[in-house]
Parts: C-alpha cells; structure tokens; sequence
C-alpha cells in the first residue's frame, strides 16, 4: 500500500461471495481511484452525492479518480431526508440511463447514511444491479449506515419502506472528512458508537470511557480505532444474519425508544436519529434495572458516557419535546411487530450484554415513562 494508506485499517464483511472489505483511514478519499480503478471495465464511475458534501469533496475525488485514468460523472441532490424519495429515486435512474451506465460500472455513494441509502437502492435496481461503492462521510455513516446492505428511501407511509438489502463492494471510510461535520452531526454518530460497546463489547466499553472524548474531539488514533471496532462488530452481527430474522435486531438496541421520540418530535430536525438512540439506549437500560435485570450502577455508567460526550439521556431535557408517555407508547404500537400490547425490546444483564426481549409489555412501559418524566 502506498505510505500515506500506512494506518489504514481493513475490516472484513464476511457474506460468501458477496464479501467486501472496509476500509477507513484518514486521508483515503484521495486514493479512491487507485482503490476503484480494478473494479472498473470502463475508465468512468458515477457519482451520487448532496450538494454540502459534493462541495466540499467532489474535486478531491474527482482529481483521485483522475489521476487512476477514471472520469467522474456526478449527480447532486440536496441535502435532508426529502431527497430518500421515490421522486429522487427516478430522477437518479434516469441520469444513469441516459449516461449508458451498466452493470459493469461503479456508482459511489459520496455522503452520509441519506446518499448512501438512496444511492444502494438505485445501484440495485439499476439493470437488476450495478457495483456500488460506499464514501461515507458522516460519522453515523462510516459506523453504521454503509456497513451491512441495507438501503432504502422513504414513502409517505414512513421511512425506509421502499428498499432492498443489496451489499456494497467496498466502503471507504475517510476519517478526515469528519473535521467539517457540524457538532451535533458528530455526537450523533458516537451515540451509535457506544451502542456497539453496550451490546456486546464491555472491553471496547471501558476504553470508551478512556478515550470517548479523544474519538468526539476527532483525533485520528482513537476515531480510527472506534470506527474500525464499531464496523467489525456490525459485520459480525450482519454476517450472522443478513436480513434481521434474528440476532440482527440487537442492533436495535436504544431504536424502540428512540424511534418512538422521533415520532413523537415528528422527525423534526431539532431531534437528531443520535440523539434520540443516545436517549432510547439509556431508557432501555433503565428499563432492565426496573425489571432486576441489570443493576443500576451500569446502567448510570452508561448514562455518563454519553452526557460525558454531550448527548442527553433524560426525557425531560431532550430536545424537541416534551415526550409525554402516552405519546411514545401510541407511537411504539405503529411497530409492525407489536402484537397484543407486546412490542419487542433489546434489554440487558449488563454492560455488553443485551439480549432481545421479544414480548416487553407495552402499559409497563407506559408506567416506566410516566416515572421517567416525574
Ligand atoms: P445525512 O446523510 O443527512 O448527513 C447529515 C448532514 O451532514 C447532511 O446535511 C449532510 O449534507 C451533511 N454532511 C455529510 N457529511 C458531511 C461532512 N463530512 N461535512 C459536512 N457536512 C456533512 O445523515 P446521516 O446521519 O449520515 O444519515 C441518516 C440517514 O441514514 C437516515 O435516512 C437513516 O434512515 C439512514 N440510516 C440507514 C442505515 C442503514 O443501515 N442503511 C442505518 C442508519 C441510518
Ligand atoms: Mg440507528
């Protein structure tokens, strides 16, 4: 590998031959084209991207693609969850079809988790599958949303109904790119980090609590190191099972809570995906003290981690709200799961030792939220 790649660390999705690696490295935007160049037939790859990050690092791409002998044909769409359409979607198909993209050519995905979800179900309907190359640029993004094949785009019915599991070839994760990522952007992200540690990983928990504020002040070592823990852990899980018929929703953990805050805040801005999982994971440990699971000194451990990094975990603070109890568990019955006033809920024993609940009750949670908001 050439010298400036010499920290690059590679982590591997194992999923037969449907394998690829991650790589994720400070600087490695401006390798993607020695990176990408065997992939291609054609010397040309298509590019998706949103108009903030297209900005800021579409010329870096473009000069790497370059100087691999590879042209770069882009399209832009704005920024914010409305571009994860059906409308957008066609919009994009019909780029790649007047440009004569085939099945033999490469679309990268250059964004966070909303091109990355929009740009892998057009690269899997796109002549019933094209390459797809995953840039991720968020820290949400390079932890979770590029690693694991899930893509979809949004109806008005909700989120993500419209979509298909179809994996990458390869993601890139270049940590640098993170610098300019708005704060709230970044805390966000590490809300997901920590849920890896919470899960299984109480060693990557305790050096979480070391070195959380190092990887939240974006210093190479440490931002490196938990993007690659954290992609290696969803790989483990993703290569067990593929498409969430059952270990995979321990991935979920802190998403029930937490996508019952979105709903309730209406998927406002003012209450990010991260914020909300960062609240949902602190409620569902909470929950499992109040249930004698877990004890309670683990779950406040917990807790400070992420208000160590300035995420909030008490419903009463959280932004966007208030978050009355009622609201939340109306909003937890939507859950296609719910059956009979039981709605599944990833629980836990201990730090790094959650475990799928498959039948929580539903007006005990409701009592759990009303103490939550006394
Ligand atoms: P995002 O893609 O909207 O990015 C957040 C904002 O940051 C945008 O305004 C974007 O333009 C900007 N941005 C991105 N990179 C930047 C950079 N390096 N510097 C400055 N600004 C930058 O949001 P996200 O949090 O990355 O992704 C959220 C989406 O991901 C949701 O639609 C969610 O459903 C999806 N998601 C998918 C999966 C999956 O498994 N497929 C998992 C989690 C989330
Ligand atoms: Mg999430």
């Amino acid at each position: 590998m050439p010298e400036t790649m010499s920290d690059t660390k590679r982590v591997r999705v194992e999923l037969g031959d449907r394998s690829y690696d991650i790589l994720i490295g400070e600087g490695l935007l401006a390798e993607a084209g020695t990176l990408i160049a065997p992939m291609v037939r054609q010397p040309r790859v298509f590019v998706l991207t949103d108009d903030t990050v297209g900005g800021l690092y579409a010329d870096t791409l473009s000069d790497s693609l370059s100087r691999a002998g590879l042209a770069m044909r882009m399209k832009s769409v704005p920024p914010g969850e409305g571009s994860k359409s059906w409308a957008v979607l066609g919009d994009v198909l019909d780029w790649l079809l007047s440009e004569g993209a085939g099945r033999d050519d490469v679309l990268i995905a250059l964004g966070g988790g909303i091109v990355g979800d929009l740009t892998g179900v057009a690269a899997s309907l796109m002549k019933r599958g094209m390459k797809f190359v995953q840039v991720p640029t968020t820290l949400l993004a390079q932890v979770d949303s590029s690693v694991g094949g899930k893509t979809a785009v949004n109806a008005s019915q909700g989120k993500n109904l419209i979509g298909a599991f179809y994996q990458p070839q390869l993601v890139l994760a270049d940590t640098a790119a993170l610098k300019t990522l708005p704060e709230r952007e970044r805390l966000a992200g590490y809300a997901e980090i920590v849920k890896y540690a919470l899960i299984d990983d109480p060693d990557f928990f305790d050096w979480l609590e070391r070195r959380g504020k190092d990887v939240v002040a974006l210093d190479p070592e440490a931002l490196g190191e938990a993007v690659a823990v954290s992609c290696a852990a969803k790989a483990r899980i993703v290569s067990q099972d593929e498409t969430e018929a059952g270990v995979r929703a321990l991935l979920n953990l802190g998403h029930t809570f937490g996508h019952a805050l979105e709903a309730a805040n209406g998927f406002q801005p003012s209450l990010l995906h991260g914020e909300a999982v960062a609240a949902g994971m602190a409620l569902a440990l909470r929950y499992s003290v109040r249930q004698g699971l877990m004890n309670g000194q683990d779950a406040d451990r917990a807790s400070r981690l992420l208000e160590s990094a300035g995420l909030v975990t008490q419903l009463k603070r959280l932004n966007g709200g208030p978050y009355p109890a009622d609201r939340l568990t109306e909003a937890m019955k939507q859950d296609k799961k719910v059956r009979a006033g039981r709605v599944p809920l990833i629980l836990a024993r201990g730090l790094g030792q959650a475990f799928i609940q498959p039948d929580a009750d539903l007006s005990d949670v409701r009592e759990f939220l009303n103490e939550e908001l006394q």
